[in-house]
């Protein structure tokens, strides 16, 4: 029987009535879990964590909140056999692919506690040294970051379940925020277990954390101008929340994590042998398939100099042409199915989109046999790669992210060129350089920091120690301009600035040093 996921609204589990939404196994489509939102209170859940969670929250110091992430993060660890075993069933995920998700989880809510210890017994942060104001010292100014007396809700997306929980939460959590934490539908089982763990260690003060399993309904009618909505998913929905009318009219701060078109480049002075050209293979393969290539930071577009990329296109078949697709239970797979039917669906179209005016190099929207999966079941693609070898600006590959293990791979020559194609994707998360050579390195980062999140230069003396560009870190910003959504999250304490309220007091230096004393750190 299908386990029913329950949400945990105003302290206690709540199931919703009516007709509920299936979960499923994407490798052979049998249900694993159902939810419903229907007929759940949702305004007195929000009205709960802004009440009793933000006051319970607001009277711990960082240095608690941090003792707490850090034990979290543990009964995360401590739970990662059944959470691997939960990825599997509910997410498609080779048993790599759920440490991936479980281990960046406990990773980011570890390195969040760390951080907190390092703020001490204090409530609010300094943005920086005070100012005089007039002729006397006495007449000065400080910046301060206060918790806002709001909720945080976070809209997840299908493909990270349990960093995404984590990601969002520690940070919110740390500022001192109360979170409301919606899953996307399809995967919410390991995010609902992690939050059933947490629950039950009773380590979570109370109205810290809430959890919504299933669709949004009327949540967001709800807010007021100090919740905030942190959103991570499709540009389409994400556009759906700008123009909803609350978050329009009561001006709900709202952080968009959306699409990405990621590139790759490699240099022009990487040769056929060099260990810069491992790396980059390694990578742009790893980016591809893991998670079946549902990554926000996955490589999408790949760039080689003109006269290498027969080599490259014959290296990365070569690569890709050695997975094996499958439901992730036999240990043979190395790559799993897409996460639901609508997944498949788009990624098929999407590949279609692709297909025009380019060559496939492998793989294909043409069904295949899965190792493992009952015949004609499953949510199964390929590894695909295209090839273009006259990339345009207006192409579908810089428009259209393929949500799956996609990429095309493209020919470069001028450098300026380069620079405008990558461009064209309208601002990314993430794109990574492989070349030891500093004026083409200088020349490509200079052009394309503007439209990016994050830039990674990988090079000779990087291999072997690098990490590959679609693993996001905590310490460093994870977000975009323009068609990655224009958020940023993570970043270290900057992460905290979306939940808190920088207000300027204005007076007497000698109260307000006393009120706000200067050893506080500023994100
Ligand atoms: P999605 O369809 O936009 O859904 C994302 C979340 O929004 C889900 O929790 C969904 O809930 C919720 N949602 C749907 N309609 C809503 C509405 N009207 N109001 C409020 N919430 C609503 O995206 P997805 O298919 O899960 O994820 C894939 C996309 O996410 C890709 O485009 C990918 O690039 C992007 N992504 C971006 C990042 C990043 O960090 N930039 C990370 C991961 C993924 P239900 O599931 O209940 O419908």
């Amino acid at each position: 029987m299908a386990t029913e996921l329950k949400s945990y609204l105003a302290g206690k589990w709540r199931g919703g009535s009516g007709k509920k939404i299936a979960l499923v196994n994407p490798s052979n489509e049998q249900p694993v879990a159902e939810t419903s939102t229907e007929g759940l209170d949702l305004a007195a859940a929000i009205e709960f964590s802004r009440r009793v969670g933000g006051a319970n929250l607001r009277s711990t110091t960082f240095a608690q909140r941090g003792e707490i992430l850090a034990k979290l993060a543990r009964s995360v660890g401590d739970a990662r056999e059944e959470l691997i075993a939960i990825g599997m069933a509910n997410a498609g995920n080779t048993r790599s692919d759920a440490k991936f998700d479980i281990d960046g989880a406990s990773a980011t809510l570890m390195y969040y506690a760390e951080l907190a210890s390092s703020l001490g017994d204090s409530r609010f942060l300094l943005d920086g040294e005070g100012t005089g104001l007039g002729r006397s010292a006495r007449l000065y100014g400080q910046h301060v970051f206060v918790p806002r007396q709001g909720v945080a809700v976070h809209i997840n997306a299908f493909n990270f379940p349990a960093w995404g929980l984590a990601e969002k939460f520690a940070v919110s959590f740390l500022a001192g925020v109360p979170t409301l934490s919606k899953p996307a539908s399809a995967t919410a089982w390991m995010a609902q277990r992690i939050v059933e763990r947490w629950v039950e260690s009773g380590l979570l003060p109370e109205g810290a954390l809430s959890l919504l399993c299933g669709p949004v309904r009327d949540l967001l009618d709800h807010l007021t101008g100090q919740d905030v909505v942190a959103f991570t998913g499709s540009g389409e929905t994400a556009a759906r929340l700008r123009s909803h009318p609350v978050i329009g009219s009561a001006n709900v701060r709202l952080n968009v994590e959306a699409d990405s078109l990621n590139a790759a480049v490699l240099g022009p002075d990487v040769a056929l042998g060099a260990e810069a050209l491992n790396l980059f293979l390694a990578d742009v393969v790893r980016e591809v398939t893991q998670k079946a290539g549902q990554k926000c930071t996955a490589i999408r577009r790949i760039y080689a100099p003109l006269e290498q990329l027969d080599e490259i296109r014959e290296r990365l078949v070569e690569r890709l042409s050695e997975v094996r697709v499958g439901d992730p239970a036999s240990e043979k797979t190395t790559m799993g199915p897409l996460a639901t039917s609508d997944q498949l669906e788009s990624v098929r179209s999407g590949m279609n989109r692709l297909a025009a005016g380019a060559e496939l190099a492998t793989g294909g929207s043409k069904p295949l046999t899965a190792i493992g999966a009952p015949a004609g079941k499953g949510f199964f693609v390929p590894p695909t790669l295209f090839v273009k070898r006259e990339p345009a600006a207006t192409d579908a590959l810089n428009q259209h992210e393929v949500f799956g293990p996609v990429a095309t791979l493209m020919p470069y020559g001028d450098v300026g060129r380069l620079v405008e194609l990558i461009a064209a994707g309208g601002g990314g998360l993430v794109s990574a350089l492989y070349s030891d050579d500093r004026k083409f390195v200088s020349e490509v980062v200079t052009g394309i920091a503007p439209f990016h999140g994050r830039v990674v230069l990988g090079g000779e003396k990087l291999a072997g120690q690098s990490v590959s560009p679609g693993t996001v870190l905590p310490q460093l910003l994870h977000g975009g301009p323009g068609r990655a959504g224009g958020g940023e999250e993570l970043g270290g304490l900057r992460g905290l600035q979306l939940y808190l309220n920088r207000v300027a007091v204005q007076g007497d230096r000698a109260l307000i040093q006393q009120l706000f004393p200067a050893r506080r750190s500023s994100p």
